[in-house]
């Protein structure tokens, strides 16, 4: 199955499979020996510590229980150093010790239910006893279930590809643990009580669809399907290409009973129910000139930007990074967040805005089928709101606009009034 997928473009530079073959056999794993804390985010008041200044934690631990019960577990060894704020946000602080060790793989007891009979509220609860993040929406995936419960979702979509052009942490799921992506998005059928999985491979990427395809041993419930590595591959835009119609205005994927999750979710949520052992890592590239080499780490959740870019022997100097999309990410600051799969790092483009000479480009790439230079043009207050609200973001207008306008952060700001471009 080939799909067609509308709208983006296509980024240079990107990496060959040769390239991705290399990383992906030697991948750098950042341990906790070569970190020297971490701070795993809270959410408010009603957090409920487990730990005391000073506790000696394992990683795996949990050290504190959020508000609703989803436990946060240590992800190194060490001390714990109690609770930070940053930017309004509350942290729990660990020091990572290079001696101290991890909790154990709990063995499964005989008697223990085999996961395919295990009911949806056994699984749920065991997907949030173990802590299972989910990088496509940025939050804990057995909140994203139990939600998706009152949708009657009845396929789940595995998204495979790297669509913002320079990241690889989805092909290196698929090359590496395709067995265990594979299994995850089953267990992700039976809690959701889906029919079918969807596997949405990148097009240009023979190698992971031949993997996948020589695992598929039961068509009527696994398919595979390919895809155009176009930019940006978001809800929307993935949706239109797999269903050849757009999502409802207002309504999301999930509302219309369909299920995405990234690759490193399936992978993590099967081998966090076979271990026993809770997530307390994931996977991130690192690439592009600001570093010695493009390198896919396996890192502890909580690691800082900071130590983390010099662990991956970021350059520094002009180098700017950007996390996740070349065009408009955020610099990578803080604390590696729950969304970013990648870190990307280049020279700072210089150009200067220019006036618009109507070629027609901003609308041509734009995924939304939206016409951005109307945002210079048109005086109607509601004409301008619309096209806002529409807009996903991406920045493909910037980015191709010949006269370097700031097409997105002039839409964003009628979006929301506070973002200064
Ligand atoms: S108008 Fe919005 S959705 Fe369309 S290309 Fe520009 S940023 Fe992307
Ligand atoms: S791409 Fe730039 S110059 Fe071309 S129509 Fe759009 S805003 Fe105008």
């Amino acid at each position: 199955m080939v799909l067609n997928y509308p709208g983006g473009l296509f980024l240079p530079p990107r990496a060959d499979e040769r390239t991705l073959l290399t990383i992906v056999s030697a991948p750098l794993v950042v341990t906790a020996g070569k970190l020297d804390e971490v701070y795993l985010a809270l959410e408010g008041r009603s957090d409920t510590l487990l730990c005391r200044e000073g506790d000696t934690v394992r990683a795996g631990e949990a050290v504190a229980h959020l508000a609703d019960g989803t436990p946060i577990y240590a992800s190194v060894p060490g001390r714990f150093d109690g609770v930070f704020e940053n930017r309004g946000r509350p942290y729990a602080r660990v020091t990572a010790d290079a001696h101290a060790d991890e909790l154990p793989v709990q063995v499964r007891e005989p008697e223990k239910k085999r996961l395919s009979d295990l009911s949806r509220e056994e699984l749920l609860d065991a997907v949030r006893t173990l802590g299972i993040f989910d990088v496509w929406s940025g939050d804990w995936l057995w909140r994203r279930a139990r939600d998706a419960w009152k949708s009657d979702v009845y396929r789940v979509v595995i998204d495979l590809t790297d669509a913002n052009g320079w990241s690889l942490t989805g092909c290196r799921a698929a090359l590496r643990a395709a067995g265990d992506v594979l299994n995850g998005a089953k267990v992700l059928l039976q809690l959701l009580g889906a029919t079918k999985v969807l596997l949405i491979v990148d097009r240009t990427q023979r190698r992971q669809a031949k993997v996948f395809r020589a695992l598929i041993n039961d068509p009527s419930l696994v398919v595979l399907g390919e895809v155009e590595p176009k930019y940006p591959l978001r809800e929307e835009t993935l949706y239109e290409a797999i269903y050849a119609r757009r999502l409802p205005r207002g309504r999301s994927a999930q509302d219309e009973g369909v299920f995405f999750v990234r690759a490193q979710t399936a992978e993590a949520l099967y081998q966090a129910l076979l271990s026993g052992r809770p997530q307390t890592t994931r996977w991130l590239t690192a690439a592009g000139d600001g570093f010695g080499t493009d390198v896919v780490v396996q890192t502890p959740l909580g690691t800082p930007w900071k130590r983390l870019l010099e662990l991956c022997r970021f350059k520094g100097g002009e180098y700017v990074t950007k996390l996740d999309s070349p065009l408009y990410g955020a610099p990578a600051e803080g604390v590696l967040g729950g969304r970013t799969e990648s870190v990307l790092s280049s020279l700072p483009e210089k150009r200067s805005a220019g006036h618009c000479i109507a070629c027609g480009r901003c609308a041509d790439v734009c995924p939304m089928r939206l016409q951005p230079y109307r945002i210079l043009r048109t005086r109607s207050y509601r004409a301008v709101k619309t096209l806002a609200a529409a807009c996903i973001g991406c920045g493909c207008c910037s980015y191709i606009c010949p006269a370097a306008l700031p097409l997105r952060e002039r839409i964003a700001k009628h979006r929301n009034p506070s973002e200064n471009p």
